[in-house]
C-alpha cells in the first residue's frame, strides 16, 4: 500500500474523449455509459495512468466513494478466497482444438438450419 496515495487528495475532473466506449469505473467496479465527457483521475502511483468513476459513482457523491470503494475491496476479498479454492481443485477441460471443432460443428449446424428455414 502506497503511503502517498493516503496522504494524497483525489481530484476526480472530467476529460473529453472521443474514444465512446464503457470503461471500468475504479471505484465501484462498475461501468460507464458511452459517453463524450470521462470523470477521471491521475493515478497517484503510475505516472500518465488514470481511473474512471462511472456516473452511479458521482450520483452517490464524493462522501460515499469509501465506502463504495470499501465495498469493492470486500467483494475482491470474497473472489480472491474463491479463486484460491478453485485453484485447488484437479481441472479437467476440452482441449482448445476440441472446443474449436465445436465451433466450426455448431457454426455448420446454424447455416444449415438457417439455409433449410429461408430455402438459400
Ligand atoms: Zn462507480
Amino acid at each position: 500500500m502506497s503511503d502517498e496515495i493516503i496522504r494524497s487528495e483525489i481530484r476526480v475532473t472530467h476529460r473529453r474523449t472521443n474514444v465512446l466506449t464503457r470503461w471500468p469505473c475504479f471505484i465501484c467496479a462498475g461501468w460507464t455509459e458511452k459517453e463524450g465527457v470521462l470523470a477521471r483521475f491521475e493515478d497517484v502511483e503510475f505516472p500518465h495512468g488514470e481511473h474512471v468513476v462511472c456516473g452511479e459513482c458521482l450520483k452517490a457523491g464524493a462522501d460515499a466513494v469509501p465506502a463504495r470503494l470499501e465495498g469493492e475491496a470486500r467483494r475482491l476479498d470474497y473472489r480472491a478466497a474463491v479463486l484460491r479454492a478453485y485453484a485447488q481443485a484437479r481441472w479437467v477441460m476440452p482441449t482448445y482444438e476440441e472446443w474449436e471443432t465445436a465451433v466450426v460443428k455448431a457454426d455448420e449446424w446454424l447455416d444449415r438450419t438457417i439455409g433449410e428455414a429461408t430455402g438459400a
